[in-house]
């Protein structure tokens, strides 16, 4: 799975199921019973699509083998036609939670389940919906992590593998693509070949009306599919998409040494996916968001080629080899994420993927680690699937990651890679476990992982280093309570502002040294008056931040470093000062005024100034005049930009959100753009969305622009704008979509939430401070799964920076029986809102 970041929202990886939080929900304890107890040996699925547009026929006949004993199947039927087991009936009305009791002798049995299912429209089990461009219909599978048996009997667990064949009816215009080869025999009917041995959650099928391009690979049959109503723009992008796949197949096929088993693969970009991607054997699932309409930074293409990446890497850790257990799926996702950066830095042409990681995810993983809801990375024992989807964060993505990759340069590539082929070949189409994997890391010939294992998987925390220049050392300060006294080896640059040149070879002003700390303070004794940043590259894992001498040169420094992971480095820093209220709002400010102009990596501005608008602008103690100061900045570097480039894109969208509202009103006609500049429909909401939220346009101006295209997109951007509007009638209409009583999808919800809290609308919004309090212990009712955790965090009272709201806050998280999703999302964002108090206490905004 690969997350759901993107630039104006922090990544929230994968899906969840809405069952997941129900009591229920298959415990570890019941998992290993039950897999003690069966074999299974194969499913066939046969699914009617064709009859009804809310419910579809599902019927199973799954062939198992059993030691003799009581188990149960997992099904979420909308109504259950008949079940068999070995021909005899079994009483459908013992079906509870899910569950229908199963009695077995032992030996080989054939169990029939015959089932009505309800499709879904959030995203999981097999998702229907409808594309507002054209009124077609779409549908697709998402059995990630527990919904598989919305869709099917199951016995859900990942280590319950089997073969699936699956026939399917359809509507005569569709497509259906799943986990193994089709045939379409006559109309409307399919044929999916038997697939390899899959996990239940990897069970998919996409289906529908879809616009298909075909291509091939060293034998692999190559697949892209999106919306009719994305044709066009799927088929501007295929060479890319197809290009960095044939790439990316060669670099794993050479570091593994293990083909692709899955047979075709086929990536399919549909509507309404929570996920970034879901690495489904055979038939990955994209958002579709990911084929771009419009004009797109190169950072966020390169945010699609990580993901294309990722997936594919997951197609050896993960599909041939799976968890045991959820506890084990940081493991698939650490992995993933270091595979799927380090491959296309090294293939494709995005060979500055590592900057984008930096700017995009770095900050993820270090704040996730410094919250109360802080977890080790490996070994939290999660019991159900609810549990283990709560700890898929920047943890397990981006901390995860960032500690492969130090385990990688501590054992050296070739053992690394020689202990991944042989986890792969001693599980092959089974499952294992982390302690297997560093098994096979041992044997490979990395000696000892224990003191590894211990400091920085399965102790939670970053360690904070800081330079004390008076005592002349490095001073290491563990997270309270740690245990784990780990050692730091990273690169430090300094510079001077004065020094006219100097340093070393491509990074400008800065020389660069390295340093390993030891203990708590380690002697480092910098030149005088020289800036230093700590950890530049991302060697270690740990917060650095810069001193105030170092921070007062940053605005002249900056601009000189040539090397963008170097600059990634030093933002790293200032963000994580920031964090700590160590740098202050105007600091940020000064430092976006020297370098944003001069910046020449888009990723670098798409993936700072998100951070600079929700987080630093609103507590600089003269808001307009920053933000004034940062639109100057942001249209100085798009004047300065190549005309159409990427990079003038990312400066202009920094001027876009910045911008006063008579500027915004020529632009959005046309008029007064920079050379190179056009405003597409993207860039025109991104207008409109400013625009809404200086209260310049109104709700009737926003619905005569979205009937000009109404399509999924200008609808998830129509609900941000209205939102936004400093009205009270907007207010309500983000709220009736957060209580359920206006449906919306994922999407437009989540763009609601977020459009709703404005900086400077307190007067409208501070009553919604006790709605969503009171609203907080029923909300698990209305949004389930995936959407529930988004929903709780985009409707959060961001912009409510009183000592009341905090207390009130940590009140309704303790209350008793709050559901575990909304108890966890709520401790987070507040752990954010009590950082951004601290700011503001500390520099008078
Ligand atoms: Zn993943």
């Amino acid at each position: 799975m690969s997350s759901a970041d993107t630039p104006t929202a922090p990544p929230s990886d994968p899906t969840a199921s809405a069952e997941a939080a129900a009591p229920g929900g298959l415990k570890r304890a019941e998992a290993v019973a039950r897999a003690a107890l069966l074999d299974v040996e194969s499913y066939d699925l046969r699914l009617d699509l064709a009859s009804d547009t809310e419910t579809f026929g599902s019927v199973t006949t799954v062939r198992f083998t059993s030691r003799g004993g009581t188990t149960f199947v997992d099904l979420k039927p909308a109504s259950l036609r008949s079940v068999h087991l070995d021909g005899h009936p079994v009483d459908v009305d013992l079906l509870r939670r899910g569950r229908l009791p199963l009695e077995t002798t032992e030996g080989p049995h054939e169990l029939v389940v015959d089932a009505v299912m309800a499709f879904r429209n959030d995203g999981e089990g097999l998702h229907r919906s409808v594309d507002p461009a054209d009124g077609r219909h779409y549908v697709y599978g998402m059995s990630f992590m527990d919904a598989a048996p919305s869709v099917f009997a199951c016995f859900d667990q990942p280590d319950l593998k089997a073969p699936y064949t699956l026939h399917v009816t359809a509507p005569e215009d569709w497509v259906v693509i799943g986990n193994a080869p089709a045939t379409n025999p006559e109309p409307g009917v399919w044929e999916l070949e038997a697939s390899q041995p899959l996990s239940t959650y990897f069970v998919t099928l996409v289906a529908g009306p879809y616009h298909l391009v075909r291509d091939q690979h060293d034998g692999i049959p190559l697949g892209l599919s999106a919306r009719a109503s994305l044709a066009a723009d799927l088929d501007a992008d295929a060479e890319e998409l197809l290009t960095m796949t044939k790439q990316c197949f060669d670099e794993f096929h050479r570091l593994f040494g293990i083909r692709y088993p899955f047979g075709d693969y086929h990536q399919a970009f549909v509507p309404e996916f929570n996920a970034g991607a879901m690495e489904n054997p055979g038939c990955v699932t994209f958002r579709d968001q990911l084929v771009f309409s419009s004009k797109v930074t190169r950072g966020q293409r390169i945010q699609r080629a990580t993901t294309v990446a990722h997936e594919m890497a997951h197609q050896w850790f993960g599909n041939i080899t799976t968890p045991l257990w959820w506890d084990d799926l940081w493991l698939n996702e650490s992995f993933a994420e270091y595979m799927g950066n380090r491959v296309t830095a090294d293939v494709t042409e995005y060979t500055d993927a590592w900057v984008y990681n930096s700017f995009s995810r770095r900050q993820w993983g270090l704040l996730a680690d410094q919250r109360p809801s802080t977890h080790p990375v490996a070994g939290n024992g999660e019991e159900d699937a609810t549990a283990a989807l709560q700890n898929f964060d920047g943890i397990s993505y981006a901390k995860g990651s960032s500690i492969l990759k130090q385990l990688n340069a501590t054992m050296g590539d070739e053992v690394f890679l020689a202990g991944a082929v042989d986890h792969f070949r001693s599980h092959f189409f089974g499952n294992a476990t982390m302690h297997d994997l560093f098994a096979s890391w041992e044997r490979a010939g990395a000696g000892d992982l224990s003191d590894f294992t211990r400091g920085w998987l399965v102790t939670a925390g970053p360690d904070r280093i800081v330079l004390d220049r008076a005592a002349g050392a490095l001073v290491r300060t563990p997270p309270p309570g740690s245990p784990a006294d780990r050692s730091h080896t990273f690169r430090v640059a300094t510079a001077r502002a004065t020094d006219p040149a100097g340093g070393t070879a491509g990074t400008g002003p800065w020389a660069l040294t390295r340093v390993t700390t030891r203990g708590g303070r380690t002697a480092y004794e910098p030149e005088a008056g020289a800036a230093v940043v700590l950890d530049p590259y991302d060697d270690t894992w740990a917060v650095v931040e810069p001193d105030a001498e170092t921070l007062a040169q940053l605005p002249a420094l900056l601009p000189r470093t040539d090397d963008a992971l170097l600059r990634a480095g030093v933002w790293n820093g200032v963000r994580s000062g920031y964090h700590h209220a160590a740098v202050a709002p105007a600091a940020v400010v000064d430092l976006v005024e020297a370098w944003l102009p001069t910046e020449d990596s888009d990723a670098a501005i798409a993936f700072t100034v998100p951070w600079l608008l929700r987080d630093v602008l609103p507590l600089t103690t003269d808001g307009d005049d920053a933000a004034a100061r940062v639109h100057e900045a942001g249209l100085a570097g798009a004047l300065a930009a190549p005309a159409g480039s990427t990079l003038q894109l990312a400066a202009f969208q920094a001027a876009a959100a910045t911008a006063p509202a008579d500027r915004l009103e020529h632009w959005i006609a046309g008029e007064g753009l920079p050379d190179g500049v056009e405003v597409d429909d993207e860039l025109r909401w991104r207008l409109l969305v400013r625009l809404a939220a200086l209260g310049a346009t109104d709700r009737s101006a926003l619905d005569r622009w979205l009937a000009q295209e109404p399509t999924t997109r200008t609808r998830v951007e129509h609900a941000r704008a209205v939102a936004s509007l400093p009205e009270a009638a907007a207010k309500e209409f983000a709220w009736e979509r957060f209580t359920g009583a206006v449906p919306a999808t994922n999407y437009e919800l989540e763009a609601a939430g977020l459009g709703l809290w404005r900086p400077g609308q307190e007067h409208l919004t501070e009553p919604y401070v006790d709605r969503y309090l009171q609203a907080l212990p029923t909300i698990a009712e209305v949004h389930q799964g995936w959407v529930l955790g988004q929903v709780v965090t985009a409707f959060f009272p961001l912009t409510s920076l009183r000592d009341e709201t905090v207390a009130a806050l940590h009140a309704a998280a303790d209350a008793p029986g709050l559901d575990a999703t909304v108890r966890r999302r709520v401790v987070d964002a507040t752990d954010d809102l009590e950082h951004r108090l601290a700011v503001a206490r500390a520099f008078g905004a």
